[in-house]
C-alpha cells in the first residue's frame, strides 16, 4: 500500500510528503481503510507503530465531513489517553495535520490548569485530546458538551486499565451518542480489555500490528 490508496486530498497528502514519511506503517496500511469506512476498530498495537497517524488521518476526514451535515458546536472528535505527555503528543499530531483543514485541537490533563483548559474549550475546537478524569471534570462543569462527538477513540487502553481509569473511560464512552464510530488501541488484548470492547464497540474489525 502507498499513501495514494488512502485517496486523501491534495491539502492532507501536502502535509504528509512534507513529514517526509515514504510509506504507511502496517498498522496505517490495514487500519487506516478500516478507520475511513466508519467500522469500529480495534488495534492491537505498539508506540513507534505509527498508530496515532493511523487514526488522526481518518478522524480528520470524519470531521470535514460531519462539520457540513450537523454544524454547531463542542468537539466532533474526542481522544483519550492515559497521561499528560501523551496527550501533549497527539496534540501536536492533531495540531500539525489538523492544518490541512484549519481544524482546532485542545489538549485538557491532569495536572494541567483547569481554568486555562476550560477556556480553550469555549474558545472551540473540532478536537479535544484528553486524559480521562479531566475530560469529565469538564463536562461536570459544562465547560464542553460530548453531544457532537461522533468520533472517539481510546489510546492505549491497557495503560488506562492499569492506572485505573476503567470506570472513567466506560463513563465517556456511555455519555456519548451510539451512532458514534469508536477506536480503541491497545499494546496487549487482554480479557479486561476484550470485555471492555465488547461493551463500547459495535461490531469492530480488529488489527493486529
Ligand atoms: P506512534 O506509534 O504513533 O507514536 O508513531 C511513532 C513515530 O513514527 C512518530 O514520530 C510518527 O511521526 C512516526 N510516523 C508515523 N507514521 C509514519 C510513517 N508512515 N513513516 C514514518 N514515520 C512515521
Amino acid at each position: 500500500t502507498s499513501f495514494a490508496h488512502f485517496g486523501f486530498d491534495e491539502q492532507l497528502m501536502h502535509i504528509i510528503r512534507k513529514s517526509e514519511y515514504t510509506q504507511p506503517t502496517p498498522i496505517q496500511c490495514q487500519g487506516v481503510p478500516i478507520a475511513l469506512s466508519g467500522r469500529d476498530m480495534i488495534g492491537i498495537a505498539k508506540t513507534g507503530s505509527g498508530k496515532t497517524a493511523a487514526f488522526i488521518w481518518p478522524m480528520l476526514v470524519h470531521i470535514m465531513d460531519q462539520k457540513e451535515l450537523e454544524p454547531g458546536e463542542g468537539p466532533i472528535a474526542v481522544i483519550v489517553c492515559p497521561t499528560r505527555e501523551l496527550c501533549q503528543q497527539i496534540h501536536a499530531e492533531c495540531k500539525r495535520f489538523g492544518k490541512a483543514y484549519a481544524l482546532r485541537s485542545v489538549a485538557v490533563y491532569g495536572g494541567g490548569s483547569m481554568w486555562e483548559q476550560a477556556k480553550a474549550l469555549q474558545d472551540g475546537a473540532e478536537i479535544v485530546v484528553c486524559t480521562p478524569g479531566r475530560l469529565i471534570d469538564h463536562v461536570k462543569k459544562k465547560a464542553t458538551s460530548l453531544q457532537r462527538v461522533t468520533y472517539l477513540v481510546f489510546d492505549e487502553a491497557d495503560r488506562m486499565f492499569d492506572m485505573g481509569f476503567e470506570y472513567q473511560v466506560r463513563s465517556i464512552a456511555s455519555h456519548v451518542r451510539p451512532d458514534r464510530q469508536t477506536l480503541l488501541f491497545s499494546a496487549t488484548f487482554r480479557k479486561k480489555i476484550e470485555r471492555l470492547a465488547r461493551d463500547i464497540l459495535m461490531d469492530p474489525i480488529r488489527v493486529v500490528q
